[in-house]
């Protein structure tokens, strides 16, 4: 039996790869939440070196995917192949480097596990096929945008547009929705927070949301078509909202402080995504219209 049939027969087979698939990858991105940043700092140093005619090279480590090899970031010590295994090096190691017992950060198991579940449940949700490996992709981009915009402060483009290309890609073949609503997403879901980043800008003279998330919205929309869109603001303002308050008050700092939006923007667009039809139904019951 070819594998693809195998694992259509049998979903069961289908969640299990897929969750130690998430483990895999989950283990890659937080590398990759690492040192994209990293990276494209360094670009943009070189590239400002350049366009001002100065001379030198731009200071800071040389990062790529590959190079230099995972290391304990406390005594620089490479990590062995069996130290590396996702989740379970952390729990034998209990959370300490092999080498100088420095502790390692909870995150990284963290991260791995949340993948991994997540890869889990859309296995579970779609079954295999094509629905599935292109929601795949998709929530472990989200999650490391995620990331890196908590971190950072920033949606790299080098991650937010190939997203975006391919979510217009995949519904030519009307993988989610039909190609007009994946395109008219993408164009609404820029224009509405632009329109919005204008407004504030013209009232309040600051600047309230990144140019990252009109890309980031944009992209839902090519996924989820221009019908995800309202869901989407709506259950990002709110998480954003509470969840926002609660870091405001565990960091002590004022509400001017900027807090990243593409989280909340990206945690609601997969909801919307993967619920949407049943949310705004249930709404349309609750409040007694159909
Ligand atoms: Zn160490």
């Amino acid at each position: 039996m070819p594998l693809s049939e195998f694992l259509t027969v049998y979903p069961l087979a289908f969640i299990l790869f897929a969750l130690v698939l998430g483990l895999v990858i989950g283990s890659f991105l937080n590398v990759l939440v690492w040192r994209l940043p990293k990276m494209l700092e360094r670009d943009w140093r070189q590239q400002a070196l350049e366009v001002l005619g100065l001379p030198g090279d731009a200071a800071g480590p040389i990062y790529n995917l590959m190079l230099p090899q995972s290391h304990c970031p406390h005594c620089a010590h490479p990590l062995r192949a069996r130290d590396n295994i996702p989740l379970l090096s952390y729990l034998c190691l209990r959370g300490r480097c092999a080498h100088c017992r420095a502790p390692i950060s909870a995150r990284y198991p963290l991260v791995e596990l949340a993948c991994c579940l997540v890869s889990g449940f859309v296995a579970w949700d779609f079954g295999f096929g094509w629905q599935a490996g292109a929601m795949l992709l998709l929530s472990w981009g989200l999650l490391a945008l995620c990331l890196i915009d908590a971190d950072h402060q920033l949606l790299p483009d080098v991650l937010v547009l190939p997203l975006l290309w391919l979510g217009l890609i995949i519904n030519a073949g009307e993988l989610f929705v039909p190609l007009p609503d994946a395109l008219w997403g993408a164009v609404a879901g820029y224009l509405s927070l632009w329109t919005v980043y204008w407004l504030f800008k013209l009232l309040t003279g600051k600047e309230g949301i990144g140019h990252g998330d009109f890309k980031l919205l944009a992209l839902l929309g090519a996924w989820g078509g221009w019908q995800i869109l309202p869901l989407t603001i709506l259950l990002a303002s709110l998480v954003g909202a509470v969840l926002g308050l609660i870091w405001l008050r565990l960091n002590k700092v004022n509400a001017a402080t900027p807090i990243p939006f593409g989280p909340y923007l990206a945690i609601a667009g997969w909801i919307a995504l993967l619920w949407g039809g049943q949310i705004t139904d249930f709404y349309w019951h609750f409040v007694g219209l159909k």
